[in-house]
C-alpha cells in the first residue's frame, strides 16, 4: 500500500480508502459477516482511510462500522463520517447528531468530519447557522480531528467554501470524465495548493467506466501495449495526479477489492507514461463521441436566466446515452434537478424560454436550445414528477430512520447516565 501525505496535518493516508455507502448485501440488509471480513481484510493489507456517512444504507452503516471495527482495528484507521445537512435546523442539531455518531461509531473521536454533499446554497445554510463555531468547538474539545466537506456543486462555489473555513479535506467526484464537472480539475489543484488532502470519490463514475463500456472504449483498451483492465487504467488515472491524496473505491466484490489493493501498491503519481496518458485521452474523445450532447461541463453558459442547469441536463442525459443506463438517469434527473432536499429551484431542461444567451458563449458551438428539447422528451414525460416524489419519499424515510437512530442512542445514553 502506497501512502501519500495531507500537507496540512502531516498525517499520511493510505491512497486508497475503503468506502461505506456500497457494502455487499443480504436480503435488503449489509451482509455483516462479509461487509467485516472484507473492511477487515482491506485493513490488513494497509488501508487507513474508512469512509461512512449517517445516510449510507439508510442509516445502518455508521452502527456496522462499529461493530467492524472492534477487536482493535478503530485504532489502526482514520475514521471518516459525515454531517447530514438536511437533518440540521439549529446549531443544537450538529452537536446532536456527532453525539450520536460518536456512540454509533463506538469510539470517542471522529478523524475526520465532513458536512456532507454540500454546494453554495447548503454551505450558506449551514454556516448561517453556525458551522464553523460548531466544528472549532468540537476540534477543540476533541470529539473530532480535522474538518472537511464533500460537494456537488460548481466550482465558483467549491472554492467560495475553500476559502471559507479552515478545512483539512475535501471529498470531490473525480474521473477521467469529469474533469470539468463538479469541482474537476481546476477545484482539486485549488484545494491542493491550499495543504488541503483531497479525497477523491466515483473515480469509475458509480462503475460505470468499468461495468459498461462502449465496444469502441473496449478496442482502444485492447490496443494498449500495457494490459489493464478499465477500472485499472480509470484508478491509475486519477492517482497519477499528485493533488490526489486518497481514492475512495465503494467496495464490495472480493476479487474488485483484491484488484484495487493491488493497483493501489503500484500508483505512484505522475507514474503514468505520455503514450499511456495518450491513450486514456483516446478513451475520452470516443466516449464524448459517443455522447449525444457534445458538452465538455465547462459551465459557460450558466447561471441561465431561466434557472435551466445546461450542463447537469447533459450530463445526465449523455449517461443515459452511453452507458445505456436509462432507469438510473430517470432517478438521477428529478434527483439532481428536481429542487429536491436543500437544493432550491428546479432545474429542468423545459423551462427554457428561448434567450439564446447561452448558445452565444457556448465554446462547443453547440445547438443547446435544441438538445434541450431533447432531453426533456428523455426525461420529463408522465413518470419524472412520480419519481421526483418517490425520491423524496426515500430521502425523508433514509432521514426518519437515521434521526430514529439517533435518538434511541441519545435516549440510552440519558438512562445510563441516570442510572
Ligand atoms: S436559451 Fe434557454 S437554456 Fe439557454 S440561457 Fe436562455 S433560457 Fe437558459
Ligand atoms: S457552455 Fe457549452 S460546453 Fe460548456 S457547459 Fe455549457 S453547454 Fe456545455
Amino acid at each position: 500500500m502506497l501512502y501519500r501525505k495531507v500537507k496540512k496535518t502531516g498525517e499520511e493516508l493510505s491512497i486508497l480508502g475503503f468506502g461505506c455507502m456500497r457494502l455487499p448485501q443480504k436480503r435488503g440488509r449489509i451482509d455483516e459477516k462479509r461487509a467485516t471480513r472484507q473492511v477487515r481484510s482491506a485493513i490488513d493489507q494497509g488501508v487507513n482511510y474508512i469512509d461512512t456517512a449517517m445516510m449510507y444504507h439508510m442509516g445502518s452503516s455508521e452502527p456496522f462500522l462499529g461493530r467492524a471495527l472492534a477487536d482493535g482495528y478503530r485504532e489502526r484507521i482514520n475514521l471518516a463520517t459525515k454531517l447530514p445537512p438536511g437533518m440540521v435546523d439549529a446549531r443544537a442539531d450538529m452537536d446532536r447528531l456527532l453525539s450520536a455518531q460518536l456512540d454509533m461509531l463506538r469510539t470517542d473521536r471522529i478523524d475526520y468530519y465532513l458536512l456532507h454533499g454540500i454546494d453554495g446554497k447548503s454551505w450558506n445554510k449551514m454556516r448561517r447557522l453556525g458551522a464553523p463555531e460548531f466544528l472549532d468547538k468540537a476540534k477543540a474539545d476533541g470529539r473530532i480531528r480535522f474538518a472537511g466537506f464533500s460537494f456537488h456543486g460548481d466550482i465558483d462555489a467549491f472554492k467560495e467554501i475553500v476559502d471559507a473555513y479552515d478545512w483539512e479535506i475535501c471529498l470531490i467526484q473525480y474521473n477521467y470524465l469529469d474533469e470539468h464537472n463538479q469541482a474537476g480539475t481546476a477545484g482539486l489543484t485549488y484545494a491542493a495548493g491550499k495543504g488541503m488532502g483531497v479525497i477523491i470519490m466515483e473515480p469509475l463514475r458509480g462503475g460505470n467506466l468499468s461495468r459498461r463500456v462502449p465496444t469502441a472504449v473496449q478496442a482502444i483498451w485492447d490496443e494498449a501495449d500495457v494490459k489493464r483492465s478499465p477500472a485499472e487504467w480509470a484508478l491509475r488515472w486519477v492517482w497519477n495526479h499528485p493533488e490526489v491524496t486518497v481514492v475512495l473505491s465503494g467496495m464490495n466484490r472480493d476479487d474488485h477489492i483484491e484488484e484495487n489493493l493491488r493497483i493501489a501498491d503500484e500508483a505512484h503519481p505522475e507514474s503514468l507514461s505520455d503514450e499511456e496518458l495518450e491513450i486514456v485521452n483516446k478513451a475520452v474523445e470516443t466516449y464524448r463521441g459517443l455522447m449525444k450532447a457534445g458538452c465538455t461541463g465547462c459551465r459557460y453558459c450558466v447561471p441561465c436566466p431561466a434557472g435551466v442547469d445546461i450542463p447537469m441536463c447533459f450530463d445526465i442525459y449523455n449517461g443515459a446515452h452511453v452507458f445505456g443506463d436509462k432507469i438510473v438517469a430517470s432517478v438521477l434527473y428529478p434527483l439532481r434537478l428536481g429542487g429536491i432536499g436543500d437544493s432550491g429551484k428546479a432545474a429542468y431542461a423545459s423551462l427554457c424560454e428561448h434567450c439564446g444567451t447561452c448558445e452565444e458563449v457556448c465554446p462547443q458551438h453547440l445547438p443547446i436550445q435544441a438538445l434541450l428539447e431533447d432531453v426533456a422528451k428523455d426525461f420529463e414525460g408522465w413518470g419524472t414528477k412520480a419519481v421526483a416524489r418517490l425520491v423524496n419519499l426515500f430521502l425523508g424515510v433514509s432521514r426518519w430512520r437515521a434521526f430514529r437512530r439517533a435518538r434511541q442512542v441519545e435516549k440510552q445514553k440519558s438512562f445510563f447516565s441516570r442510572s
